[in-house]
């Protein structure tokens, strides 16, 4: 196979995807009937949305909604406004979204939706057109009990109250379960904007006390700033780790010494931008091969891949991001005994507080911060250890074991509902 071919085919997150679902499952003993069901969503809809854009014109925007599985519950999972979002990477994020409902064990299948544009250069009214349209085109096939949506990349709590209204007025009556990560005064839950970034703080630390490393004094780099990694830079920063290293889209700071973490949260964009206001920086490559102890990218897929995972110096790497580590990459840091944490369970905390949300919006009666946190700490906690035992009784890397977490209740289902 040419190179080139067999990079495009490593960083295809679709294809990797499968080729540990698959593994998974062989490792579980089911037939290939069942890969067959899990491999591809159920359900894929592509929505074309016109927008009157503020200067009169108007531009047709293309948006995706991947339902990956339903056989456990309703679909869930977030909303990505990117310009580089395709129809495999929703795909695959839908994928993620099944996993990880299964590994914190919730009562749902995995969804994601993604529309093709860049809320960096929108005005406020063209993002409510653009997120109410979105809704109009999916909205037969979402709702509180189908399928639902939340926040990712560039999308916020903003445009879910957006979505949420314009849901509602379709169905002519007031639906706060019909998606999660909104405002707390329209029924969004305490702790949800920093959820992953607290699930990955967790993480961190049961990751490190594998590792034998101190918390306190450890040296971490951060790749993104926006949601999960701006709310992870605080959280390590106060519990007295050293964040050597941040990054964003257009590059990377560092010092030895330890980032100024308050001032640049105080200075971070709500994009997650903060570097372009510093003269001396370094590139994301650069961040990614730091001298550290504990790395997390918590920004886009395919970072970590065969061509710089020999030069990773953490001895711990936790994926905030979806997809950050491709799976030779994997293979090469596994070797090198680096304890790798994956995307399915570190990022998991996201969804696990959307679900909270969603049970409180069914129920009506609404939880304190500390009520959230003692129940996410529980999950995180008690996930993190079933997949690390796995790993190690089964001899399988950290990515498999919580692919066979992940996909066996989902498989589970799938049978006593007479699927496969
Ligand atoms: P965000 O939009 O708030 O922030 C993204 C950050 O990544 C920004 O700092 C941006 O500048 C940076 N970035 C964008 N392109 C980059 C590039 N090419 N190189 C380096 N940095 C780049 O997004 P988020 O919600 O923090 O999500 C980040 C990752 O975490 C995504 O992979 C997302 O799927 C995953 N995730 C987020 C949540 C959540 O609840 N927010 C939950 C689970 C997983």
């Amino acid at each position: 196979m040419a190179e080139q071919e067999k990079r495009a085919e490593q960083t295809d997150v679709l294809a990797s995807t499968q080729s540990v679902i698959k593994k998974a499952l062989d490792k579980l003993g089911y037939p290939d009937e069942m890969y067959e069901l899990m491999k591809e969503p159920i359900r894929m809809l592509t929505v074309r949305i016109p927008v009157r854009m503020d200067d009169g014109s108007t531009r047709i925007f293309t948006g995706f909604r991947a339902q990956h599985n339903d056989s456990v519950g309703p679909t869930k999972g977030g909303v990505r406004f990117h310009p580089n979002v395709t129809e495999k990477e929703v795909k695959a994020l839908s994928i993620w979204m099944s996993l990880k409902a299964g590994i914190v064990d919730l009562p749902y299948g995995g969804g994601k939706g993604g529309i093709i544009c860049d809320p960096r250069e929108m005005s406020f009214r063209e993002l409510e057109r653009v997120s109410r349209g979105y809704v109009r085109a999916i909205s037969q096939i979402v709702g509180p009990t189908k399928d639902i949506p939340a926040p990712d990349v560039f999308t916020n709590s903003q445009i879910m109250a957006w979505m949420l209204d314009e849901y509602s007025r379709i169905r002519e009556f007031d639906s706060p379960g019909f998606i999660t990560g909104k405002p707390l005064v329209l029924g969004g839950s305490h702790g949800r904007e920093s959820a992953t970034a607290k699930g990955v703080t967790i993480c961190i630390r049961e990751a490190a006390k594998k590792k034998g490393i101190d918390i306190e004094g450890a040296r971490v780099v951060i790749q993104g700033f926006g949601n999960a990694g701006s709310f992870l830079a605080k959280f390590m920063h106060d519990a007295g780790a050293i964040v050597v290293g941040i990054s964003d889209a257009y590059g990377a700071l560092y010092d030895p010494e330890g980032l100024d973490i308050d001032y640049l949260l105080d200075r971070r964009d709500s994009f997650g931008t903060v570097t372009k206001l510093f003269k001396e920086t370094i590139t994301n490559e650069e961040l990614l091969e730091l001298d550290c102890d504990i790395l997390v990218p918590a920004a886009i897929e395919n970072q970590i891949t065969e061509k710089n995972a020999h030069e990773i110096k953490a001895s711990i790497v936790v994926e905030a991001a979806n997809g950050p580590t491709t799976m030779e990459a994997t293979r090469i840091l596994t070797e090198r005994d680096i304890l790798l944490v994956p995307d399915v369970l570190a990022s998991a905390g996201g969804v696990t507080v959307s679900y909270f949300e969603w049970v409180q919006n069914n129920q009506g009666y609404y939880w304190t911060e500390e009520e959230v946190e003692g129940k996410l700490e529980a999950v995180m906690v008690g996930s993190f250890e079933n997949i690390y035992k796995l790993s190690r009784t089964r001899k399988v890397d950290m990515r498999l074991a919580a692919y066979m977490i992940g996909v066996r209740k989902m498989a589970e289902a799938s049978r006593f509902r007479g699927w496969v």
